[in-house]
């Protein structure tokens, strides 16, 4: 990197916030990408550290006098490459902005800035509020604008949807250099187009998010946690829209694979609470009332029984809870060694036995053991590809592009949650026509004129 860059840098945010010694930088160039699928990052970089959205703005407008490319970096637990510095460039982490801004208990909300980590947010709030966030990615490294900027989903989507239904406002620091606040404590809000979703979702490529505002909810006092075994995925897929039909909303309708979870569990050093059946469905059930907890987890297992379920079990104190939600957490972690890549499509929640069934034939076809988990009441199935002996499959390409038309032939997306980032750009042409594409350019140009934001994310 040219020493005038540099120099320019350590005048804007101080000569501690620069980071130009390769050996001191490395672990700044990658996250959590399939290392056997992701892009290489270039060794010519400088990570720099600002403290304030006015020191960010500065970097913004020498990056555009000079044309260097800035790759923005949150908590780094991305898994499409998004923070991946693919050419020279100014790596930006936000790791200094991690303030509690204020919390806003009348109007239930938080305002916090956007280095703030999801653990930490936590944290906060269950030490001095009666409230909780309910978005979870699964990572609590993630910082909230990392969060933002992915449009992070999780496992309570089907409670509580997704990030964009929970931010209410956003500072953002444009490519350009200004700084705007888009959106408010609003419930309701028409004016103009709608900038401040424009900027969720999108990867680093708009802008750099500074500071966020974000809804919260009560705390529920009464949590179970129940598993449910089937012998067929299509009877246990069927099973739950019937419950959603009911009037029942879980915060989670988890399904596994159950090698996936004998697996985790072992590796874990536990076990599996369920031997009957060959697939499992986790239902995390949180209530106002120990009435209604009971009474939603009967009527769950009757409808369980009516589609053939062979086993189920309430997981009632905190210790038999976190023994099912930990082993759920950690199947990406188990497979780790032996894993290509995760896919992430979703469809419509109805079409998924359909999908699983397309699933299945694709793994006979390529001869792949394809383990399936995922938010199956959001449509949305990880599949884990596996390698072949520590690499990826000669097929690996086919096979993806074939799941992808899959789930598009559904009327679904080949991303529900982990973003396009620059490992499925080149794919978007499966789900989007060419005139999509060419508006998502147009948009990227109006916001960036100069192209120095996140280059090689989502569109060029
Ligand atoms: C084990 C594991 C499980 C996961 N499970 C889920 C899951 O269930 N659901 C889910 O949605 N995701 C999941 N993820 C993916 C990841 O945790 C989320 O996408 C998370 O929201 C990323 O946050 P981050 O701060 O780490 O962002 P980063 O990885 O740092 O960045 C993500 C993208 O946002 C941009 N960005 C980061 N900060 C900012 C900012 N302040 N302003 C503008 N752009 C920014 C980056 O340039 C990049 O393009 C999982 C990841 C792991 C490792």
């Amino acid at each position: 990197m040219k020493n005038k860059v540099i120099e320019n840098l350590r005048q804007i945010v101080g000569e501690d916030w620069v980071v130009d010694e390769l050996s001191k930088m490395q672990s700044y160039l990658y996250d959590e990408t399939e290392p056997l699928l992701r892009p290489e990052a270039s060794k010519d970089c400088v990570v720099v550290k600002p403290g304030s959205p006015g020191e960010i703005s500065q970097i913004l407008k020498y990056a555009n006098e000079v044309l260097m490319p800035v790759a923005v970096r949150g908590g780094a637990t991305g898994v499409c490459a998004g923070t991946i510095p693919i050419k020279p460039s100014i790596v930006l982490s936000l790791e200094r902005l991690n303030s509690i801004v204020e919390l806003d208990e009348k109007n239930l909300m938080i305002t916090v800035e956007s280095g703030v980590t999801l653990g930490s947010l936590l944290e906060f709030l269950s030490k001095n509020s009666k409230l909780f966030f309910p978005i979870h990615p699964g990572d609590e490294g993630a910082q909230i604008g990392g969060m933002v900027a992915a449009n992070a989903g999780g496992s309570k989507a089907v409670r509580h949807g997704i990030m964009r239904n929970h931010v209410k406002a956003l500072e953002v620091v444009l490519p350009t250099g200004e700084i705007v606040t888009l959106g408010g404590k609003l419930i309701k809000n028409n004016a103009g187009y709608d900038l401040l979703h424009m900027v969720i979702g999108s990867e680093g490529t708009l802008g750099i998010i500074t500071k966020a505002t974000l809804k919260l909810y009560p705390v529920n006092k009464y949590s179970g946690t129940l598993l449910v075994s089937f012998n067929n995925r299509r009877e246990a897929c069927d099973a739950v829209p019937e419950i959603l039909q009911e009037g029942i909303l879980p915060l989670a309708v988890e399904y596994m694979d159950r090698a996936a979870a004998v697996k985790t569990a072992k590796k874990l050093g536990t076990t599996w609470p369920a031997a009957e059946g060959s697939i499992d469905l986790m239902f995390v059930l949180d209530e106002h009332t120990e009435d209604e907890l009971y009474s939603n987890s009967e009527k769950i297992v009757d409808i369980c029984k009516k589609h053939n379920a062979v086993n189920s079990i309430i997981a009632e104190t905190a210790k038999e809870q976190r023994n099912i939600l930990e082993i759920r957490s950690a199947a990406y972690d188990s497979y780790k060694e032996v894993l290509a890549d995760v896919l992430d499509t979703a469809v419509p929640p109805s079409s998924v036995p359909d999908f699983f069934d397309d699933i299945a034939a694709l793994a006979k076809k390529y001869n792949n053991d394809i383990v399936s988990l995922g938010h199956i009441a959001d449509g949305n199935i990880h599949n884990f590809i596996m390698g072949e002996n520590g690499k990826i499959p000669s097929y690996y390409e086919e096979l993806m592009v074939e799941i992808y038309k899959t789930a598009i032939k559904y009327g679904g997306t080949i991303t529900a949650e982990h973003g396009t980032g620059k490992t499925k750009k080149k794919h978007l042409g499966i789900q989007f026509s060419e005139r999509e594409i060419q508006i998502m350019e147009g948009i990227k140009k109006t916001f960036d004129p100069n192209g120095i934001l996140s280059p090689g994310n989502i569109v060029d």
